[in-house]
């Protein structure tokens, strides 16, 4: 497991997060920008992001893949 997480940087010195899966219609895409890497990792917790040990996705893409695994089970 890596340390080093995918980070947008706004030009200014500002660190944010991005989702990495951006399949919800509502998925906020990118998190806050912080001025650390470490605030930015911050914020996503804070927003409950869920962290899969490599990357963050969005509570709304959390929810999505929640819907897509009960429709996958209602089919069979
Ligand atoms: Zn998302």
């Amino acid at each position: 497991m890596s340390d080093e997480l995918f980070y947008i940087e706004d030009g200014d010195g500002g660190f944010a997060i991005p989702c990495q899966l951006k399949i919800a219609d509502d998925c906020v895409q990118v998190g806050e920008f912080c001025e650390s890497k470490e605030d930015a990792r911050h914020w996503a917790e804070e927003e409950c992001w869920i962290f899969s040990g490599e990357w963050y996705l969005c509570v709304e893409c959390n929810q999505q893949i929640m819907l897509n695994i009960s429709k996958l089970q209602t089919k069979k």
